[in-house]
């Protein structure tokens, strides 16, 4: 009936994590990209939030900060919406970064999938999608012609212009902003002064500061990349005659430049030209029965800096809940929490970014007013608690009913934990994605709850220094699916421990698996 289980649509960062989180899971999907070859067209210069984390639980943070040559900083200053966050005024900066342009990170992440066995067609265009009760189909034009092919289900990783998301007739309600945004990378001539702390010093014009600088027809904006490029930016609020089909040329940006800046701006070599308008959409469903959207098809936001890390996450939660009802074993409704968990994390991602519409937006007294209150409030920790939710290290996923335990749906923590054989991580600990059940305060009872599901959850035994819990329940994309209070009685968590294994993990073995003497976890 079926010649993969799944099909991703698009090689990018939310298809190719997608693919790697299924092979993790014992799936092995087909992966269809258009382009030709791994994507050679700067994008992202580099990536933050969760998804940092997240890379060092599955292990893929020192791969990523090898091809990157720089270790993961925490960033010290953020723009945000025309206001510059200042973390180092903090003792921690709540977000973290990792420099590494989006060709890089898809090349990494293409080796990583193949190593686990996913197979990635490159020239191979999906021209159209279709479903039936069964299966979802894509037809392909290959490079040896049209053909068919046929899965379980079918993935929309195909970015911000999806077909696979009009085939499936998932609505993309929101809207594009007016503001015209213009983007290229050069170098300066001798003529332009480039001082020790990043800063320009233009002839006839004075010093333009590294970040942005809001003048009285926009934002101009600069940093630098590798061997010494800039990357400059302009942002008009007055939207002009733009053609947004057109290609934009070297004029049109010196031009933008000259009306943003007042004065020219001497620039050479010239690369990466583009233009954009900032767009605040939300795909209405994440899943129309076996067809589901992950990344920018999924969503995209009208601040940059936060696509990657919101389309990698969808991916990393859907990837072992597709595993799931392939393996036939997926209780009911798992595999629309992914709609459910990534639309809610989506639709908080929309609220900062068009927060930061409304605080770019503006030349007058009042906006500029608005603009000096926000940044004047924005210590201590209402700063952190913004950095947070910029980095989407603060999302809690819905539980799935009242009084569950603080941590529930959180991000779990990578505890430090002591066992019988050395020290271990959490992070450690998630590699291999599959969940866990942390026993850190000697509790027999919950492992015993715990052993009629060891065939897929892993237990184990340690305590650590700052105990959050008495047990956490953890599962593959490391957020927290059940917790005991510490000290809660047998008789109240015992049952809730059963209840949220058959919820997340489904029925519990048979009688056969259950009364043999399985071993436990490798703690
Ligand atoms: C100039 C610029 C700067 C950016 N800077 C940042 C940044 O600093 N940080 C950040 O996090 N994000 C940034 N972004 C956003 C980031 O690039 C996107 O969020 C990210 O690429 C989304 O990943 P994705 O996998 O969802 O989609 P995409 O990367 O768009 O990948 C979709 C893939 O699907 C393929 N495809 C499409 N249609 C088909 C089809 N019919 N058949 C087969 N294949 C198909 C495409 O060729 C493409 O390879 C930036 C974007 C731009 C344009």
């Amino acid at each position: 009936m079926t010649d993969t289980d799944v099909i991703i649509v698009g090689a990018g960062p939310a298809g190719l994590m997608l693919a790697s989180e299924l092979c993790l899971a014992g799936v092995r999907p087909l992966v269809l990209e258009r382009q030709p070859g791994l994507r050679e067209a700067p994008k992202a210069n580099g990536f933050n939030g969760q998804i940092v984390e997240l890379l060092r639980y599955r292990g893929l943070l020192d791969r990523v900060q090898a091809a990157s040559g720089r270790p993961v900083e925490p960033a010290p200053h953020v723009p945000f919406g025309g206001v510059h966050l200042d973390f180092s005024q903090l003792a921690d900066s709540p977000i973290r970064v990792v420099h590494l342009p989006q060709p890089r990170l898809e090349r990494l992440l293409s080796e990583h999938a193949r190593e686990r066995g996913a197979e990635i067609r490159h020239g191979h265009e999906v021209a159209a999608v279709s479903q039936d009760d069964a299966t979802a189909a894509a037809d392909v034009c290959g490079p040896d012609g049209p053909y068919r092919v046929r899965a379980r289900y079918l993935v929309g990783c195909d970015g911000a212009h999806s077909k696979v998301r009009d085939a499936a007739g998932i609505a993309f309600p929101g809207r594009t902003y007016p503001e015209v945004n213009r983007l290229a990378q050069v170098t300066v001539p001798d003529s332009v002064t480039r001082l020790d702390n990043g800063d320009l010093d233009v002839p006839g014009l004075g010093l333009i500061r590294a970040g942005f600088t809001r003048t009285d027809r926009g934002v101009f904006g600069f940093g630098p990349l590798a061997s010494g490029v800039l990357l400059v930016q302009t942002t008009e609020d007055e939207p002009g005659d733009a053609d947004d089909d057109a290609p934009m040329t070297l004029t049109e940006f010196q031009e933008s430049i000259r009306r943003v800046l007042g004065a020219e701006l001497p620039v050479a070599d010239v690369s990466r030209l583009s233009r954009y308008r900032f767009q605040a959409r939300q795909a209405e469903r994440y899943r129309d029965r076996r067809i589901l959207l992950a990344g920018d098809a999924a969503h995209q936001f009208p601040a940059t800096g936060i696509g990657i890390n919101t389309g990698m996450l969808d991916a990393v939660n859907l990837g072992w809940k597709l595993a799931a009802d392939l393996g036939g074993w997926a209780p009911a409704g798992l595999l629309d929490s992914y709609h459910h968990e990534r639309h809610f994390a989506g639709a908080r991602a929309m609220r900062q970014t068009q927060a930061q519409v409304a605080l770019r937006r503006g030349q007058d007294p009042a906006a500029e007013a608005l603009r000096e209150l926000f940044q004047d409030l924005l210590t201590g920790e209402p700063l952190r608690r913004l950095g947070a939710m910029i980095a989407g290290t603060d999302i809690r996923y819905p539980g799935p009913g009242p009084g569950q335990h603080a941590l529930t749906g959180t991000f779990a923590p990578d505890l430090t934990l002591h066992t019988g054989s050395g020290p271990i991580s959490v992070a450690e600990l998630m590699h291999p994605a599959r969940p866990i059940l942390l026993d850190l305060a000697d509790r027999p009872e919950l492992r015993e709850a715990a052993r009629d599901w060891q065939h897929r959850v892993d237990i184990h035994t340690a305590t650590a220094d700052h105990r959050p819990a008495d047990a956490l329940l953890i599962r593959p994309d490391a957020h927290i699916a059940w917790a005991a209070g510490t000290g809660e009685p047998a008789g109240t968590a015992t049952p809730a421990l059963r209840e949220a294994l058959s919820g997340w993990f489904g029925a519990q073995a048979g009688p056969l698996a259950a009364c043999d003497d399985l071993p436990e976890g490798k703690v």
